[in-house]
């Protein structure tokens, strides 16, 4: 006997099997990068840094005062403010950096080969890129500003990933501590 097995995919079969395994590493509301899809990446590109010696920046960003957005103007314009703050994010970075979903209003940025200078320099445009978004939910407009964290590895203090990642938060938080709507950097 000769068993002959058929398999056809259109064009639109492919395309939704593509979305599907897509999706299953993205957040729904944003189509950031998700976090499981984060950490993975961190721990993948963190030993390659440190086997090469090519510098890995991580940024974290936070927006500011999100709840405030919220509690002005309603949790669908703070899912809306979500959207469009990722969608900047994605104009604004490389094709190669990972920008992903770390929390609620927290995102995280992978970007390899990226020294602390032009870690920086990203950070800031993209700082500036939320600040001069004119951002409008139904008619009313909403300022946005984000706090940035910068860290780099390899670097002394740092011998993990979740380390790298503790000190991008870390830096952060400073950013929040010293005003807001700035980006800081751990400096060496
Ligand atoms: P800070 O400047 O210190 O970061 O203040 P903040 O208000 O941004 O920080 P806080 O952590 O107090 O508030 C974060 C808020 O984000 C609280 C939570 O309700 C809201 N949030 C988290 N996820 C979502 C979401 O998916 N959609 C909306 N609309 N809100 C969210
Ligand atoms: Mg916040
Ligand atoms: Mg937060």
């Amino acid at each position: 006997t000769t068993i002959l097995k058929f398999s056809y995919q259109d064009k639109l079969d492919e395309m939704f099997q593509r979305q599907m395994s897509e999706s299953a590493l993205r957040d729904g509301l944003t189509k950031a990068f998700n976090k499981r899809y984060f950490n993975e990446r961190v721990d993948g590109e963190y030993l390659a840094a440190v086997r090469s010696g090519s510098p890995l920046a991580l940024l974290f960003l936070d927006i500011d005062h999100f709840k405030r957005i919220n509690d002005a103007h309603g949790h669908p314009a703070g899912d809306y403010v979500l959207v469009e703050l990722a969608k900047i994010a994605h104009g604004t970075l490389r094709n190669e950096d990972i920008f992903a979903r770390y929390g609620g209003e927290e995102f995280a940025v992978i970007s390899r080969a990226t020294d602390v200078a032009e870690a920086e320099s990203l950070a800031e445009r993209l700082r500036r890129a939320v600040e001069e978004h004119a951002f409008t939910y139904e008619g009313k407009s909403i300022p946005v500003t984000i706090s940035v964290g910068v860290a780099r590895a390899p670097r002394e203090g740092v011998g993990s990933p979740a380390e790298l990642i503790a000190l991008a938060d870390e830096t952060m938080y400073t950013a929040k501590r010293s005003g807001r709507n700035r980006v800081c950097v751990a400096r060496v």
